[in-house]
């Protein structure tokens, strides 16, 4: 049984009439020969309204019944996505999460796949159903509702691909991963391939066309990923291993992240233990420490500036305060207005002075870099946000468009 599954974004089931071009989609596929499964986000704008709705209600709405309100968007889109397959002729059956199941850990909002259960997916395909599965939500091993954090449907898709030996196409609303965000660069091209390495840094790098998590995924399991529009036929991006990639570049792709938040401990004492207590207290509430900057000394104290997601950041904020108190520290500085910048690419391996000319770009645009941060394969800017748009495009131009004959030949290669 050839099985493949077809993932559909918010914007891709935005309407009645979206639904029903995903439905052709998937009728395509199933008339080529596949055992379709589909897996649907909520329709576009729907989380983003559930969350407003929950925070008109309190600041910190409780993480359990932030899940139950949120899995309700993609159950209300795959029951239509249902009902348009079946008034279209295609027998279609719709699962929650729970009703596959797909089992998470209990971190509300932010929940892990630890087991998909393929049996009943297996018994609906062989009795001629398109199982309809709501991403994004899962169910722990008491019956709880999770969810997986934002963007998740990506991961379902890639979790179920992985779990039922199938290819896996990701639908949405641009053609494909390109060079940078083609909202905010109009020259970003298209990338015909690209490594799951070099995937997964850009999606956790502010590239949201993949979310993270479900590129990890498709590592470990070896699944390949075509992401590709909804709204046209066009051959999209394959995310692939790093071997099949022909076309190895420095940089392959800008990215930009305005969702985090820069947290500074104002005159810390310079001892031993402190960053493991802030760091430790941040790790037990389950925030993810992104940058982290400490000054050089100055008579016994220093300042420690780090960044998290600006959603955990009102709770990493009342999280340092406490330690911060109790560590003696001066004060604690929120600031939201900062972007983090990043270019990210294979050949930067073997290649060298990139580093360099990365500053020299922001520099000679009067842009200053608060952190720095780099791994084998990209190196990321912490600046102002307010450039943040300049950054991208400055940046693109340099590496991407002026630097086209940027290329390496191998892996040690020569070329750069
Ligand atoms: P979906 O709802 O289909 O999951 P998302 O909004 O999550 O779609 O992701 C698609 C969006 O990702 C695009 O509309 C685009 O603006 C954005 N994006 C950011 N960086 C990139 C990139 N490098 N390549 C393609 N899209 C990108
Ligand atoms: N609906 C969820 C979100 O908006 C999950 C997804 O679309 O992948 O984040
Ligand atoms: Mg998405």
């Amino acid at each position: 049984m050839k099985i493949l599954v077809q993932k559909f974004g918010g914007t891709s089931v935005g309407t009645l009439e979206r639904i029903e071009n995903a439905a052709r989609k998937v009728i395509k596929a199933v008339e080529s020969g596949y055992r379709v499964v589909v897996v649907s986000s909520a329709m576009a704008g729907e989380t983003d309204a559930l969350i407003e709705t929950a925070h008109r209600i309190s600041e910190f709405p409780n993480e359990r019944e932030m899940d139950v309100l949120l899995s309700t968007g993609e159950q209300k889109a795959v029951a239509l996505f249902a009902m348009t397959l079946r008034k279209m002729g295609y027998p279609a059956i719709s699962l929650c999460g729970w009703q596959v199941p797909i089992v998470t850990d209990d971190v509300h909002t932010k929940a892990r796949i630890r087991k998909i259960g393929t049996q009943r997916i297996r018994n609906l395909l062989e009795e001629g159903y398109i199982p309809v599965v709501a991403g994004f939500q899962g169910v722990t091993e008491t019956w709880e509702i999770t969810t997986l954090g934002r963007g998740g449907s990506d991961t379902t898709a890639v979790a179920l691909a992985a779990a039922l030996r199938a290819d896996c196409e990701i639908y949405t609303d641009v053609p494909g991963v390109f060079t940078a965000d083609p909202r905010i660069v109009p020259n970003a091209k298209k990338v015909p391939h690209i490594s799951y390495e070099e995937m997964i840094e850009l999606a956790s790098l502010g590239a949201k066309v993949m979310q993270i998590r479900s590129v990890e995924f498709a590592a470990k399991y070896g699944v390949r990923i075509h992401v590709r529009s909804s709204f046209s036929d066009e051959d999209g991006t394959w995310i692939l291993p790093e071997e099949e990639v022909m076309e190895k570049v420095v940089v392959r792709g800008v990215t930009v992240e305005t969702k985090e938040s820069r947290i500074t401990v104002v005159r810390v004492p310079d001892r031993p233990g402190i960053a493991a207590k802030i760091f430790k207290a941040l790790g037990d509430a389950h925030i993810v420490v992104d940058m982290i900057v400490q000054n050089v000394s100055h008579e016994g104290y220093t300042d420690m500036s780090f960044t998290v997601s600006k959603t955990d950041a009102p709770k990493a904020e009342e999280i340092v305060r406490k330690v911060a108190q109790e560590i003696g520290a001066k004060e604690v500085v929120r600031d939201d207005r900062v972007a983090k910048v990043s270019i990210v690419g294979l050949g930067m391996r073997s290649s060298y002075g990139t580093a360099g000319m990365m500053f020299d770009v922001l520099a000679k645009n009067g842009i200053n870099i608060m952190a720095i941060s780099t791994s084998e394969i990209k190196i990321s800017c912490l600046i102002d946000e307010k450039y943040a748009e300049l950054a991208v495009r400055e940046l693109h131009e340099a590496f991407i468009e002026e630097g086209e004959e940027i290329k390496v030949e191998d892996e040690k290669g020569k070329g750069s």
